[in-house]
């Protein structure tokens, strides 16, 4: 049993968090349990505690005893429970293991939405100080360098003279640069940590003779898996102010999943301010290009190649398309998965849990559907345009020997293009 001030500080949490959208999901569940197919991890585990409703079931039972009139009434009937410490680890188990995909949402005839339910889970966690600790130290290092970017500074600019070195040799073109910190450019492209995601975006602007800008700043949220908006909203304001300051149209994102909704989705909600600029994910930005004839793929891909729609791109994020044009340009035999768009798998990485060694195990086993649809394709190439979904990914060919190549978009369009400074040189 929780201590008096401990339980009137968790109740209190989920009493603030209380919506009309989160009081509707927790009073309306039928116990249909459609959602239970829905699910990759109660799919490939068969545990009911990765079944959807029970997930909610956990954060239902301290709603009707403490904040639901009729379960403070009758708490027996209604089932009610304390937070208490077993309750606490179950929660973490059941918060912390969500992908965030949204399948469950889909296809739960009341549009229940389970992540939605769990954030207030993890708002509880958090506040008895078992939020994930893994996830909360990498949100903290974020902030942390973020607070003293001047410590920073130097290393960072020289990292990105190194890929600007790489671009010229990739480009043959001297001329080939990495603005950063650019006043007026039109866009400011939000990358993660690392040349892999700087270096073919870096390339594909360069042809497209776009005016862009990096700011300092990267876009993995760690606060946003962790369950944490202050801090959530800490890390995207980094980059966000830069964009207003340096007065860009557009905020792109890279091939990153949460970084893409945190930014067109997110954000706007917790800052209470609409953003001066649009926020878009770069495969907006390449099939533009691409259609537009600003940038030239020739060189076709002839291995047949297939497309994982990440869940917070694809279904959270309403990009379905694009990717699938730009594949379409640039391969010779493009093989969409079964089912694909709003109803395709989670391939299992999403939401942090990457990150969680704890949860390696059902993390991979929570991949079968992904190993399966990708197997039926017979492609030899698996596109996606999300690093925790190629993380995943790449572990489960590994685990499965699938024998198959996990890619980025932007380095399969990259090896699609000629670069005309180089061809002359
Ligand atoms: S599908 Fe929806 S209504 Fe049915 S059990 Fe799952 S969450 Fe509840
Ligand atoms: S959001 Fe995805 S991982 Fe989470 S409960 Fe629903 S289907 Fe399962």
């Amino acid at each position: 049993m929780a201590d008096t001030d401990q339980l009137a500080t968790l109740t209190g949490v989920l009493d603030k968090r209380m919506t009309r959208q989160l009081k509707t999901y927790l009073d309306i569940c039928a116990r249909c349990a459609i959602c239970k197919d829905a699910c990759h991890q109660y799919v490939a585990t068969n545990d009911v505690r990765y079944l959807p409703a029970y997930r909610a079931e956990l954060i239902r039972r301290i709603y009707k005893k403490y904040i639901d009139k009729s379960g403070r009434v009758m708490p027996g009937l209604y089932e009610g429970r304390d937070p208490d410490e077993d309750l606490l680890d179950e929660l973490y188990q059941v918060s912390y293991a969500c992908t965030g995909c949204r399948r469950c949402m889909y296809f739960c005839p009341f549009s229940i939405d389970t992540q939605f339910i769990l954030a207030a889970a993890k708002a509880i966690l958090i506040a008895a100080g078992k939020g994930d600790e893994m996830l909360g130290q990498l949100a903290d290092a974020a902030i942390f360098k973020g607070d003293n970017a001047e410590m920073f500074h130097d290393i960072v600019v020289d990292g990105f003279k190194d890929v600007e070195g790489r671009l010229k040799e990739l480009t043959g073109d001297e001329t080939a640069e990495i603005p950063v910190d650019r006043q007026g450019a039109d866009i400011l492209y939000v990358a993660l940590a690392g040349a892999h995601s700087i270096l073919p975006a870096a390339a594909i602007f360069h042809e497209a003779k776009e005016s862009w800008t990096l700011s300092l700043y990267e876009s993995a949220n760690y606060g946003f898996f962790l369950g944490d908006p202050v801090k959530a909203r800490k890390i995207a304001d980094r980059f966000m102010d830069e964009a207003k300051r340096l007065g860009v149209k557009e905020v792109v994102i890279t091939e990153c999943g949460h970084a893409y909704r945190v930014a067109e989705i997110f954000h706007e909600a917790w800052s209470g301010e609409k953003h001066p600029f649009k926020v878009k994910h770069i495969l907006e930005k390449i099939d533009d290009y691409i259609t537009s004839g600003r940038i030239k793929v020739p060189k076709k891909i002839e291995e047949p190649v297939t497309y994982h729609d990440p869940c917070q791109i694809a279904r959270n994020g309403g990009i379905f398309e694009q990717p699938r044009d730009i594949v379409k340009a640039i391969a010779k035999d493009f093989r969409d998965m079964t089912p694909n768009r709003q109803e395709q798998w989670c391939c299992g990485g999403g939401g942090g849990i990457v990150a969680i060694d704890s949860m390696n195990e059902m993390r991979l086993k929570s991949g079968n559907r992904k190993v399966e649809q990708i197997k039926a394709t017979g492609a030899k190439i698996v596109a996606s345009p999300c690093e925790n979904c190629r993380l995943q990914m790449e572990d489960l060919n590994e685990h499965h020997g699938l024998g198959v190549r996990i890619a980025a978009i932007m380095d399969l369009v990259v090896e699609s293009m000629e670069f005309p400074a180089k061809a002359g040189a």
